[in-house]
């Protein structure tokens, strides 16, 4: 799994402030600079003041003013199960790669039974992983090495099927039906402040999936880049919260 920013809002936060202060001015912000529109929020500095403003609003459950702050990132090598899951966050706006379009007819099924094209769910060859709603805990060598075994058979199997039925002239949109839902595709996908920080209250948390939650926890390494003071607070005071739903 790859994940890139792509584009973003440049100065997210300073987007975020002046909408929020745009609620409590009798001003237009449009007709101030970001120094004035920001001159009566506590603090020494304007870095200092945008941290108190922005740790007012997520304090206070002030959650609109992010939703102006947006950002598209691109990611890839993610198994359409993960896929399936992300696209279910109805505020996020998504391109996935068509497996209509693209077919993988050329693609070697030995190389797939060894890692390519279908995504290797730690638990196929990992002793030591314990996924959610395993029973029992961690299985030895023997039962691990079972498991890769008809895992990677498995795969190279149904990719085998597929350029099959590709050669008996069926269309790439009908063969599909036979690969894996570890299947990587490659997406992009935009969305703004607030959502991602939904999307990683559901996503970056223990019971979310292995995947979508290292794919998550790429996003929001990215976005504490790109919006430095709000994932902070994020990451610190709000993502191991209770109640969680929708900020
Ligand atoms: C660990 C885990 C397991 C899951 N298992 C399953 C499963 O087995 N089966 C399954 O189907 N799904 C499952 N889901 C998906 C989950 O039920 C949600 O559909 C998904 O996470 C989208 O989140 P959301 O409901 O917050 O909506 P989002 O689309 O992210 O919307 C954000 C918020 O906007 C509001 N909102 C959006 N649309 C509406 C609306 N139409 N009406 C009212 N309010 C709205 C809600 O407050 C919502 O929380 C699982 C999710 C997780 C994290």
């Amino acid at each position: 799994m790859e994940v890139e920013l792509l584009e973003a809002t440049a100065n997210p936060e300073e987007v975020i402030c002046s909408a929020a202060r745009n609620d409590y001015m009798s001003a237009f912000v449009g007709d101030q600079s970001f120094e004035e529109v920001m001159a009566t929020v506590e603090g020494e500095t304007l870095d200092d003041r945008k941290e108190t403003l922005i740790g007012h609003l997520l304090k206070q459950g002030h959650f609109g003013p992010f939703e102006h702050a947006q950002a598209t990132f691109a990611v890839k090598g993610i198994s359409r199960s993960c896929m399936a899951q992300i696209t279910r966050h109805r505020h996020a706006s998504f391109d996935i790669q068509s497996m209509r379009y693209v077919s993988f007819d050329d693609v070697d099924p030995e190389a797939v039974a060894e890692g390519e094209m279908v995504v290797t769910p730690p638990s196929a060859n990992d002793p030591n992983w314990v996924g959610r709603n395993q029973k029992g805990g961690a299985v030895d060598e023997e039962t691990v090495e079972k498991r890769e075994e008809i895992f990677r058979r498995s795969v190279k199997r149904s990719v085998e099927d597929y350029q099959e039925l590709l050669d008996l002239g069926m269309p790439p949109e009908d063969a599909r039906f036979v690969l894996p839902i570890g299947t990587e595709v490659n997406m992009v996908f935009s969305v703004n402040a607030r959502m991602l920080m939904h999307i990683a209250d559901m996503r970056a948390a223990a019971d979310a999936q292995w995947e979508i939650r290292e794919m998550t926890e790429e996003i929001l390494d990215l976005a504490g880049e790109w919006c430095p003071i709000t994932f902070e607070y994020y990451e610190s005071e709000m993502k191991n919260r209770k109640n969680r739903l929708a900020p």
